[in-house]
């Protein structure tokens, strides 16, 4: 194959509106000033965005589009666009490429099908879209042509959130002022502004096409409903970093090239644990805009996969018996001028100021760990929380030996005078020990680990927007951010108060550390002696939106007002019924239309078979025993296939008579599943006792091995 010899880098961010692009197409001034609102969170006026919006049509003519979108992200976890094309009439039958300020900054739709939860009802159902400009705006081609793809906020008439985004944004600027802040009080005033950085790996399974098209699970659904276990699953661990197979190669070379035109700088790629499955990793940016980017990932693995063939399956399990898929959030603070806050310093106060930062982590996770968990509740999530590759659903923190053994030291008084082999040195700071962190050292279980310099949240599912769980990372931890720097603003004593909260954090919160193995039985146990909520699945996690504790913390901080909390409630419950809803009707009708057909014209072939063999075997003394045999036991299957199906169609017809979503996703959670489970154990026997032939999917060995 001919390979085109070019510099990847000339491509790098070729469909982005990038800043070097604004700062080669603006005049001076308005680069500086819109460079001011994206920094410094300024007001947008109406001069500054027609010029913006002139240069930015005239680069996106330049690259042929002719379109553009306002691009969101609306509640039901995908990202929505409605296309309008530059066209407009000019007079004599003439045509311009127009688009101005206003086209640039708001958009108003008439979204009345986007789920609100109840903020908005269909007789005025206004949303408006509005520019989010930190956030760079692209071009998305394909096939069919170029079109501009600007980041928006989507709101309701009356300002509530209507999407992903807003929160987000909500909860950034909570967190960055409070971090801001806490710098400040360490006498840092050479830093302007802390970000937040977030690195999500994306893991993903890759199918072949024309497989996926045979099964309407994965189609309706996106994961298997049925599927006898294959003779080999992931025991031998040789998928896992194993020689990536040509064709998938091809695969993630276009995915990559697409994805460094948009400007991902789209790093790692491996084969993950589970047959079939794969990681991607970008570098890390400031989280609104890895969220974005985020979303283009996802976006863009599905269409290129099609190019090759495959389908791309997001969904957090798949298939039964193999690993899930997450997608883990790096998460960190790191300022301007190039400081992350979560890296232990070398002189004293970058140490105090390094345990501050941590005690708020700390003390934000164990106080709203059921927050933390609601943010990665979905209906999807749930089969994979708890499987033996996946956190289980308690929310504990890893810490690492060294970082425990510095605050118990500092708590509890003790000479300590190692941190594993080393001399702590005391630097004068009361009796501040020299801080390490000791990068080696990983705990892959737990689900929320400090790895040197940053978290690692493992609970988040690989289909879900990272938005959501960084809005509540943002905001609980922005929280104690503001009541540790409220105390140490008033202290006489700086360094006693802020030893004072490193006790405190230790004495109140550290129940929610735990540095042994997540994934074990024992650990269930622990943690309910602790008293930390195990709470399994989303309908009982959903509660945690609608606590006081809850309504304060986002009030508080502006990020959600109690309605806002409550839409996103309801509208957690709709989607969870509404999805296994899909579920059990796809799971009846393969059933009902399939695989029971195709039992019963195996049972007659063997009733044929019997029939046209006992004449023979009579004549040497004997009878169509086994086949009879075969025969009594499919019927003795078939039997239990149609009672079990009878059971799922009836609580199919049951689930129509109730009212409200919380019914409805209860009733799901407690009967559906069930009944789901109970077809598909006798459907996955008579999977392994029918001929391939006469089985009417591919079955697990075909979809998860022949990609060749
Ligand atoms: P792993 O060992 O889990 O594969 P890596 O160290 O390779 O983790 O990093 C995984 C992700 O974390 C990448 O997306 C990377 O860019 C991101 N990352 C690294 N440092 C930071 C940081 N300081 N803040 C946020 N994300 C980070
Ligand atoms: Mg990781």
């Amino acid at each position: 194959m001919e390979r085109e010899k070019k510099l990847h880098t000339d491509n790098f961010g070729v469909n982005v509106f990038s800043d070097k692009e604004m700062r080669a197409r603006l005049p001076k001034e308005v680069y500086d000033s819109l460079k001011k609102v994206v920094e410094e969170d300024g007001e947008l006026t109406k001069e500054l965005s027609e010029v913006v919006a002139s240069a930015m049509k005239d680069w996106a003519l330049e690259h042929g589009a002719t379109h553009y979108t306002h691009w969101f992200q609306p509640l039901n976890g995908f990202t929505a666009e409605k296309h309008e094309s530059f066209i407009a009439p000019a007079g004599g039958g003439e045509a311009v490429m127009e688009f101005s300020g206003k086209m640039l900054i708001k958009g108003e739709s008439d979204a009345s099908s986007f789920p609100s939860g109840g903020l908005r009802q269909t007789f005025e159902a206004r949303g408006y879209t509005t520019w989010d400009c930190t956030s760079p705006d692209f071009l998305k081609e394909d096939r069919t042509g170029v079109s501009l793809c600007i980041p928006t906020a989507f709101c309701s008439y009356t300002s509530e959130a209507l999407d992903e985004k807003t929160p987000l944004l909500r909860s950034i600027r909570a967190i960055e002022s409070e971090a801001l802040r806490l710098c400040r009080t360490f006498g840092d005033h050479k830093v302007k502004h802390v970000r937040v950085s977030v690195g999500a790996e994306q893991e993903y399974f890759l199918i072949d096409r024309e497989l996926y098209n045979k099964r309407n699970d994965l189609i309706f659904t996106g994961r298997t409903l049925l599927g006898a276990c294959p003779p080999k699953c992931q025991e031998l661990e040789d998928h896992y970093y194993g020689a990536i197979d040509e064709r998938i190669s091809a695969f993630m070379a276009e995915l990559d090239e697409e994805l460094w035109k948009l400007g991902v700088f789209s790093k790692t790629k491996h084969n993950e644990v589970a047959p079939a499955q794969y990681e991607l990793a970008p570098i890390y940016t400031t989280v609104n805009i890895a969220a974005d980017q985020n979303q283009l990932i996802m976006e863009t693995a599905k269409k290129v996969a099609g190019h090759h063939g495959l389908v791309c399956l997001l969904h957090e399990k798949p298939f039964a018996y193999i690993n899930g898929s997450g997608k883990h959030n790096n998460w960190s603070l790191c300022t301007d001028d190039g400081q992350n806050v979560f890296e232990p310093g070398e002189t004293p106060y970058d140490n105090l100021r390094f345990l501050m930062f941590m005690c708020a982590v700390i003390k934000a996770i164990d106080r709203h760990s059921d927050l933390l968990r609601m943010s990665t509740a979905s209906v999807s999530n749930d089969f994979r929380l708890g499987g033996y590759e996946a956190p289980p659903a308690i929310i504990s923190v890893y810490l690492g030996e060294d970082i425990e053994q510095v605050f118990r030291t500092l708590a509890e008084g003790e000479g300590a005078h190692t941190l594993s082999g080393r001399r702590i040195i005391d630097f004068g700071v009361g009796t501040l020990p020299k801080v390490y962190a000791d990068r080696s050292d990983r705990n892959r279980t737990s689900p929320f680990a400090f790895t040197g310099n940053k978290f690692e949240f493992r609970m988040l599912g690989s289909s879900m927007s990272i938005s959501w769980c960084n809005t509540v990372l943002n905001a609980i931890v922005a929280e104690s951010l503001k009541e540790i720097t409220d105390r140490l603003e008033k202290a006489e004593d700086f360094d006693r108060e802020a030893l004072d909260i490193v006790t405190e954090t230790y004495r109140n919160n550290f129940r929610v550390v735990f540095s042994g193995n997540g994934y074990s039985a024992e650990w269930e146990q622990e943690a309910e002696r602790r008293g930390l909520p195990n709470i399994r699945d989303t309908v009982d996690a959903a509660g945690a939106l609608l606590t006081d504790k809850a309504r304060r913390l986002f009030a508080e901080h502006r990020i959600y007002t109690g309605d806002e909390l409550r839409a996103r409630y309801e509208i957690t419950l709709e989607f969870y019924a509404k999805r296994l809803l899909i579920e059990a009707r796809t799971l009846a009708q393969m059933i009902r239309t399939e695989v029971a057909p195709a039992v019963g014209s195996y049972m007659a072939k063997l009733a044929q078979q019997a029939d046209l063999l006992r004449d023979q075997l009579r004549r040497v003394g004997m009878a169509p025993d086994v086949q009879m045999e075969k025969l009594s036991t499919m019927a003795e299957q078939a039997r239990a296939l149609h009672n079990a199906q009878t059971l799922l169609e009836k609580h199919l017809e049951e689930y129509t008579g109730l009212s409200n979503d919380y019914d409805r996703a209860k009733f799901c959670r407690d009967v559906l599943l069930a009944d789901m489970a109970g077809v598909r154990e006798v459907s996955d026997i008579l999977e392994t006792q029918m001929p391939r032939s006469m089985w009417p999917f591919p079955t697990y060995n075909e979809l998860l091995f022949s990609i060749r």
